[in-house]
């Protein structure tokens, strides 16, 4: 199996990159993000209750993620891979894939991180806000929001994964070809 954390701050291209990465590698693309939008376009009880906290740019909690994310492993099970995109986002998430995984007698094959500056963030959020019609993405306020609640909650991740010795980070400015490119280059490793 190929289990791969695409990871990186709120506009690094997380979304961008696992499209193309599904195309070719035949990977199914968990990203709790999407999840969450799903449940709020249905008016589930968890989808309105997330929406609170994304509205603000900050993170639902944990158990709500990792309950999706633990439902869409069960009901992937022939699956020959993951691509988790903006999951794990706090150690506590991490600590709680390795343990589902494990119980499925897998594992995270390595993490990708996308290196992009903060300016160059927060003028692709606000791009990305005239067209995806996110709220998230509209207001420079929260855009901050969630650039600050991921230097504090999710970039710990990454040393969670150094640990394991399965980080790997690549520059996250360029054209999308390139950037695909040099994160085939290491999954070729894998
Ligand atoms: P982006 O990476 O561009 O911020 P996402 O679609 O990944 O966009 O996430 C949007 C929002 O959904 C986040 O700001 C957060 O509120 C919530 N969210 C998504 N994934 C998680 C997660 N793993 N843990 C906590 N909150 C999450």
């Amino acid at each position: 199996m190929l289990n791969l954390v695409l990871f990186g701050p709120p506009g690094a291209g997380k979304g961008t990159q696992s499209q193309k990465l599904i195309e070719k590698h035949g990977l199914i693309h968990l990203s709790t993000g999407d999840l969450l939008r799903g449940e709020i376009s249905q008016g589930t009880e968890l989808g309105l209750e997330a929406k609170k906290l994304m509205d603000q740019g900050m993170l639902v909690p944990d158990e709500v993620v990792i309950g999706m994310i633990s439902n869409k492993l069960d009901a992937n099970k022939d699956a020959e891979g993951f691509i988790f995109d903006g999951f794990p986002r706090t150690v506590a998430q991490a600590e709680a894939l390795d343990n589902l995984l494990k119980s499925k007698a897998a594992a995270i094959s390595g993490m990708i991180a996308l290196e992009v500056d903060d300016v160059e963030l927060e003028r692709r959020l606000l791009e990305r806000g005239k067209e995806s019609g996110r709220a998230d993405d509209a207001n420079p306020e929260v855009i901050r929001k969630r650039i600050k609640e991921y230097n504090d909650k999710t970039a710990p991740v990454a040393g969670f994964y150094k640990n394991q010795e399965k980080f790997k980070s690549i520059n996250g400015i360029g054209s999308i070809d390139q950037i695909y490119g040099a994160i085939d280059a290491v999954i070729e490793q894998y």
